[in-house]
This record gives structure tokens, sequence and C-alpha cells, in this order.
């Protein structure tokens, strides 16, 4: 009898020891990585790229309803906003769109996580959430690719940071979600911010901007284990270096600088949101996968889109906004400095 007792008690002290290390065992930046799923960006992007959204165009019924689906996820999964309390909406007056047949108000959707030790420097993630709209014979414009992708991969981001704070592991300088509008019809929404900033654009630190990081370019089909970069060496040397290490440690994917390149005629770099911070010499890194077959084509529809390879594209870039949110010294617009 004795003998029974003694025994249990060891296994009751062996079950308590390991309950208590899977507990304790601190969650890495690893781990929120892997919080984000194909699984979740598929089946959020079967919602925001569904004809129900009628392609999103600046201003109309589609755009409107987009917004609130954002909203409501950053609503639901307790991320706040940086305006006031349920305000995620920076409203843009229809007069700012004066260029525009009919001009109509929009807005940019934003949402906030406050930096723990240094919140007033900003990191700016940015993506376009407007797409094209419907033609008058009711095609619709889907816009999964462009840039649905963009958009749900700031989401998922948002979430695995949001897990972070949770866990007390939150970001030491704060991280604004910026979901532009207004892009496809002249990069509207981000001049508006830049020209309206809700933090001051000099603890800005630095914008990563996704466009486009669900597809295949077809010139990379037999290696599409890649991401075009733009723009992350341009002002700042360090940001471009953090980019290169990170992918390096935790993605591995081929950072291909094709269209970084000044003399590429697409000029890709004046194309998308994050030009109008890089004008204001705040570091940038643009994520794009390049064009293809269903770019600005009804056809860019989310049974197109190559999930895991966009999973692994989000990784990247929630890996490089932990880094330049986390590390030691705010990123510097170096080459700016040195006059280069
Ligand atoms: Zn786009």
């Amino acid at each position: 009898m004795k003998y029974f007792f003694l025994s249990l008690l060891s296994i009751l002290v062996v079950s308590c020891n390991s309950a208590q290390t899977a507990s304790s065992k601190k969650k890495t930046r690893v781990d929120y990585a892997n919080s984000i799923t194909s699984e979740e960006l598929k089946t959020m992007l079967y919602t925001f790229a569904s004809d129900e959204m009628q392609g999103r165009m600046t201003g109309e019924k589609g755009q409107k309803l987009a917004a609130e689906y954002l909203r409501n996820f950053y609503q639901d999964h307790g991320i706040a906003s940086p305006i006031e309390k349920n305000n995620y909406y920076q409203n843009i007056p229809a007069e700012y769109f004066s260029r525009m047949k009919e001009p109509k108000s929009s807005e940019n959707v934003v949402a906030f996580i406050e930096g723990s030790e240094k919140p007033d420097e900003i990191i700016v993630l940015s993506a376009h959430y407007d797409h094209l709209g419907m033609r008058e014979d009711g095609t619709i414009y889907n816009g999964a690719d462009d840039d649905g992708s963009g958009t749900m991969a700031m989401l998922e981001i948002a979430e695995a940071f949001q897990q972070a704070v949770k866990d007390g592991n939150g970001p030491k300088r704060s991280i604004l979600f910026l979901h532009v509008t207004a892009e496809e019809i002249g990069l509207y929404g981000s001049r508006y911010y830049t020209e309206n900033p809700i933090f001051p654009l000099e603890n800005t630190v630095a914008n990563l901007n996704t466009d486009m990081i669900g597809r295949i370019d077809p010139d990379k089909k037999d290696n599409p284990n890649y991401i075009y970069l733009i723009g992350s060496d341009k002002l700042s040397q360090e940001l471009h270096n953090v980019s290169e290490e990170v992918n390096e440690k935790y993605t591995n994917l081929e950072l291909d600088y094709t269209y970084n390149d000044e003399n590429d005629p697409n000029r890709f770099y004046y194309r998308s949101d994050h030009y109008n911070f890089a004008k204001n010499n705040i570091p940038i890194i643009f994520y794009f996968n390049g064009t293809h077959e269903d770019y600005h084509k009804p056809t860019d529809t989310p049974d197109k889109i190559e999930y895991e390879l966009m999973t692994k594209r989000t990784r990247l870039i929630f890996q490089t906004a932990w880094e330049v949110a986390n590390r030691e010294g705010r990123i510097t617009a170096d080459k700016l400095e040195s006059g280069n």
C-alpha cells in the first residue's frame, strides 16, 4: 500500500510539472508568424473579393461594404482605432476627388497597436482596399490579387501582433494598419493620409506597402518561391539590410529586385501607395508579385490565388515589421542623410 501511494504521488508530480512547462513556454515571433495561415487568408479573401463587394469602387456601395468588413474585423479582434473609440474611418471629403467625374466621399480604414516602449514611433503597414468596380453590364472586377491579397495579409498580420500583445509580447514601437481607398483612381487615399497624418510623419519610421502578393508572374513560373521588392534600398540601406536578414532567417523567399531598377520602364516605385510616404522621405518597402494575365481584368478572382505562397509572403512582411518595430534603434533614412 505504501508503495502504491508513493507512485501515485510521483505521477501527480510529473504531470503537474509537464503542464507547467507547456504553459510557461514563451511564445516567439515564429509562433506568431505561424498563426498566419493559408486557410484563414483563403476564407477571408473569398468573402472580401466576392461579387457581393461589387468590385470595391471608390465612393460606391461595394467600397463601403469592404470598409465595414475591415472595421468589423478589427472590432471583433479587439484592435483599437487610432482616431477615437469605434471610429475606424478617416473620412475623405468628395472635394478631394475633384478629378473624378462625379466626386463622392470615401474613407481610409485605420487600426492601431500601441508600442510598449516607444509608442510615439510608428510603423505604417498599408494596402489599398478599393478596386475597379463594375461595368455597366454588371461584370464585376473582384480584385482578388489587386489588392484583396495585400488587404487580407494586413488583417492576418494585425491578428498575429494582437496575439503577441495579449501574451505580453507586444511590439516596442507602434503599428498603424492603414487600409487606403482610391488607389486605383490615382493614389488618393495614401496621399490624403500623408497630407493629413494621424501621427506626425517625422515620427513615422517606415512604410511597408503590400499590393498584389497572391499570384505568380508568368516569367517566374519555373521558380515561384519569390517576391519582388521595390524601393527597400532607396532611402535606407539599413531597412534593406534588415529585410534581407529577416528573410534569410525566417522565410527564405527569393527577393527579386528586377523592378527596383531605376531604369525599369514599368516605374512601379511610383505606382502604388508607398510612394506618398517615400516622397516624404520615409523609408519604404513595396511587396509585389508582378503583373499577370488577369491583372485589372474581371478574371482576377480568389480561386486563382496561390494561398501557400501568399502565406509565406505575408509571414515575410510580418517578420520584417516585427524586426523594425522591436529592434533597438529606429530605422533611419541613412541614404538621405549621407546625401546619396
Ligand atoms: Zn493595386
